[in-house]
């Protein structure tokens, strides 16, 4: 595939919602209900990736034979956009979501899609839909890529035929009422990933395996659901669909943990960027295992003081309260501690352009 054939035909959509409609919609923001007005659809068939379009965001049109229906090549990732002080607009790390969308669509026996073309689609979807990019700190445009299989045919083996598929969400506050801490339900009936399993994987059924244990976990009077390892039921993983961190203060220092990356775990980028991040803050930071039984240990002892999940929706997360068969603990009496919010601060200064990209972690859209 050559460079030139990345240009995306562009079809306005013939009905674009006037401003006063979007300043409506936009009025009362929340997570994943507003779409703007276009999407881009690129089809894949016959080895290569053919002509990407941009056109009005609608129902897509599939044969019910359609083999993710079935069989589950379903694939995605998440993004945000974030409007600049000086009118612009750039998304956080996009490359590193090409990538990993990559690496989830190699796991799931899809083809890959070039990143210049993954990143291409972005930034003429939030160019074109520019006005519906939220302007209040907290606020974000979110991009949704995806890609199906839908080769029409029943037989179990790769689909020949795929859709990649991307659209925008304006997103709200995730916390409109300011952060609070939530209390998660540590999960021994279920498990999120097996090794050899799909868990690296950004796809479709993890997720829709993940819905009884977060059921589960609210039944429980919890808010999050936490994974266990599928082997020894006892290292500690994720929680839902975002990493968990550890904050320890020792002789003076402050160290922050996250569990590491085993094949199990979903690599995020929020991750990712706040290992980096907590050297800038003067946090060491760490990726190991760690049990349950150390984390009740250390939290008992006082060595551990804070612990938070992260994740492109909501960025940070505090965890107050940890709840399991046979025992509860109260962390940092259930408040929002320091370092998590000093972390929190850091990368949405950072996403919002009110600090220096010193990572070199933003990219100009428009
Ligand atoms: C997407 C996801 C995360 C967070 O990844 P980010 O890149 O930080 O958004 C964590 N865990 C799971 C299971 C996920 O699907």
């Amino acid at each position: 595939m050559t460079t030139s054939t990345f240009n995306l035909l562009v079809t306005p959509s013939a009905t674009i919602l006037s401003d006063a409609q979007r300043a409506e919609r936009m009025s009362k923001l929340t997570f994943g209900r507003t779409f703007t007005d276009h999407m881009v659809v690129i089809p894949y068939r016959d080895g290569t990736w053919q002509q990407g379009e941009v056109k009005a965001y609608g129902p897509l049109s599939l044969d019910p034979s359609a083999s993710s229906l079935h069989y589950g090549q379903a694939i995605f990732e998440g993004f945000k956009a974030f409007a600049q002080p000086d009118g612009g607009v750039k998304t956080f790390r996009p490359e590193a979501n090409g990538e990993r969308f990559n690496r989830s669509a190699k796991r799931l026996a899809m083809p890959e899609i070039p990143v210049e073309l993954f990143l291409k689609a972005a930034d003429e979807l939030i160019c074109l839909d520019r006005a519906w990019v939220p302007q209040n700190i907290g606020e974000s445009l979110y991009l949704r890529p995806l890609m199906i299989a839908t080769d029409p045919y029943l037989g179990v083996r790769p689909s020949n035929e795929y859709l990649f598929v991307l659209f925008a969400s304006p997103a709200g506050a995730y916390f409109p009422k300011g952060v609070k801490p939530v209390t998660v339900w540590i999960s021994e009936d279920y498990v999120r990933a097996a090794p050899g399993g799909t868990g690296e994987a950004k796809c479709a059924g993890n997720y829709a395996a993940s819905l009884v244990a977060q059921a589960q976990a609210q039944e429980k009077g919890c808010d999050q659901v936490v994974w266990l390892d599928a082997v020894h039921r006892e290292y500690i993983e994720e929680m839902g669909g975002m990493n968990l961190f550890f904050v320890y203060q020792e002789g003076g220092k402050t160290v922050i943990v996250t569990p590491e990356l085993t094949g199990t775990l979903l690599p995020g980028i929020t991750r990712r960027s706040l290992l980096e991040l907590a050297k800038d803050l003067g946090f060491e930071a760490q990726e190991r295992k760690l049990t349950v039984q150390q984390w009740r240990d250390d939290i008992a002892a006082g060595r551990m003081t804070e612990v938070f999940a992260c994740g492109t929706a909501a960025v940070i997360t505090p965890v107050g309260e940890v709840k399991a068969n046979g025992f509860e603990m109260r962390i940092n009496n259930g408040e929002n501690g320091p370092v998590t919010m000093a972390l929190r601060e850091a990368l949405l200064s950072i996403q919002h352009g009110s600090a220096p990209d010193t990572h070199g972690w933003m990219h100009t859209v428009c």
